[in-house]
């Protein structure tokens, strides 16, 4: 074993289902490597539908005792899983940089975010609340309870390996469903670990299951089989279309979290300090390849330069190494084609007129390791514009008016998250609610928590993650009408 964890038995190389540790069928496996070296770190199984069948069952036949239990149990249960995640979280956390890539405080943070979405909807559980409706006739009584929705499936991306399947089963389980996960293939050590930490704090067998393997296998099953009867995805919009279609014979419900373009909007009266430091935070956490970074950066006019001056300045401070090393704030990339992307959108960006202001290219430390970019004079014909980058290169467009900059950065399909940086009241209302994003974080570039609703508009999905709406996506409304007569 190449990671070298104080528990080393929170490295998993097996699936979890029905509270067993299992291979695939075959015995085929998966490699997963460490993005920082390409070594080799664990081999996982290469599951496909019959192996996802097996966990749905396994799920449908754990639900009842689920459900049945007090809120107030479930969540007993929830919190001894939040306590266990937070006493490993230096084990999680290497563990995630092995297979992932981010620096290790970075992996650390992203442990706390994720636990505390068990922490939150261990307490929210019990506010599950009905309603009684005042009767449309003397002899009826109008009540409304709300339901476990059934066996959730659970589609994670690699980019926050632990964040993004806790922000999931945490509301599932609190709401008494059952899961299936499937993580990414490139990441999913992270998510055996979890659910090894499940099993340690009292989460029945067949309540939380992983699965690896064959992507659109695994995905075929769940979205196809009638007992799942929700899908929570986060990942690409090509996939989430492709999921959403595929629900569509169950006539599943759905919650997508799919890819974003966030602009980044510098206005001339921001305290431009400021607004450098929250674009140094929405633009190069995670090397870049976060959902809600800023992909577009709007400067006005009057400050463009002063402020494409400090932002270049602080972005060539960052050091760039593998994420174990200390001192390092930008890891590697996932993977080549990763690199390849943000290769080709520099080289379209400068064919355009585009200037490199700093970095430009890959790292000198080879692999997947890519300088922090910034690119000025960027216009709206370069690829950047359109296109999710998800690499550590910040382009920087220049605009003259309010109105303009907010039909700039409303001209996208997506509508995750948006930034701003302004001082005027008026004007900070005002486009806050011009924007059409889920989310819009104003004199601010981080936004994420468990207490707020994280979600977007338009191609950036369906459903709100976190907070007291988070809920509602695992709950079916039943009314019952009762005759008094
Ligand atoms: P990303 O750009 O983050 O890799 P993807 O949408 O490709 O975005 O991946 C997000 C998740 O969706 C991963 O767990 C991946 O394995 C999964 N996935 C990719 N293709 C399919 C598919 N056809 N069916 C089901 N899941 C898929």
């Amino acid at each position: 074993m190449t990671v070298q964890l104080k528990d080393p038995s929170l490295f998993r190389q097996q699936c979890y289902i029905d509270g067993k540790w299992v291979e695939a069928d075959g015995g085929e496996t998966i490699e997963v490597t460490n993005p920082a070296n390409d070594e080799v770190i664990a081999r996982i199984p290469k599951m496909g539908a019959d192996e996802t069948r097996a966990a749905i069952e396994a799920a449908n036949r754990a639900w009842p005792a689920w459900r049945a239990l007090t809120a107030k149990e479930r969540c007993t249960i929830l919190r001894n899983w939040f306590n266990l995640i937070t006493e490993n979280a230096d084990d999680l956390a290497l563990l995630m940089t092995s297979e992932q890539g981010k620096p290790l405080a970075e992996a650390k943070g992203e442990v706390t975010y994720g636990a505390s979405f068990i922490e939150w909807f261990a307490e929210e559980a019990r506010r599950v609340y009905g309603d009684t409706i005042p009767q449309h006739q003397a002899d009826k009584r109008i009540v409304v309870i709300k339901q476990p929705i059934g066996v959730v499936a659970s589609i994670t991306p690699w980019n926050f390996p632990i964040a993004m399947i806790t922000r999931k089963c945490a509301p599932a389980l609190a709401a008494g469903c059952p899961v299936v996960i499937k993580p990414a293939e490139l990441t999913p050590l992270s998510a055996f670990a979890l659910a090894e930490l499940a099993e340690r704090a009292g989460i029945p067998a067949g309540i939380i299951n992983v699965v690896t393997g064959v992507a659109s296998e695994i995905g075929g099953e769940m979205t196809s089989n009638p007992t799942v009867r929700k899908l929570s995805f986060t990942g690409s919009t090509r996939v989430g279309k492709l999921l959403m279609e595929q629900c569509a014979g169950t006539v599943k419900k759905v919650s997508m979290e799919l890819g974003g373009n966030a602009p980044f909007i510098v206005f001339d009266d921001a305290d431009l300090d400021a607004a450098v430091e929250g674009a140094m935070i929405s633009k190069f956490r995670n090397a870049g390849q976060t959902c809600v970074c800023a992909n577009r950066i709007f400067v006005q006019d009057a400050v463009y330069d002063a402020f494409a001056e400090k932002l270049a300045a602080a972005v060539e401070k960052i050091s760039v190494g593998a994420g174990t090393e200390a001192g390092v704030n930008q890891g590697p990339l996932i993977n080549l084609a990763a690199i390849a992307k943000v290769e080709d959108h520099v080289a379209d960006a400068t064919a355009k007129g585009a200037k490199v202001a700093v970095g430009g290219g890959r790292h000198a430390l080879g692999g997947t390791f890519f300088e922090p970019t910034v690119l000025t004079e960027v216009t709206t014909d370069m690829k950047v514009t359109h296109e999710e980058t998800f690499g550590p290169v910040a382009p920087l467009f220049r605009f003259k008016t309010e109105e303009q900059v907010i039909e700039m950065a409303n001209d996208t399909e997506f509508g995750l998250a948006a930034y701003f940086y302004a001082k005027d009241l008026g004007r900070v209302w005002r486009v806050a609610e011009a924007l059409e994003t889920g989310m819009v974080g104003v004199n601010t570039g981080l936004i994420s928590t468990e207490v707020a609703p994280f979600g977007g508009v338009k191609e950036s999905g369906i459903g709100r993650e976190g907070s007291k709406y988070g809920m509602d996506d695992f709950l079916e409304v039943k009314y019952i009408c009762m005759a008094t007569g």
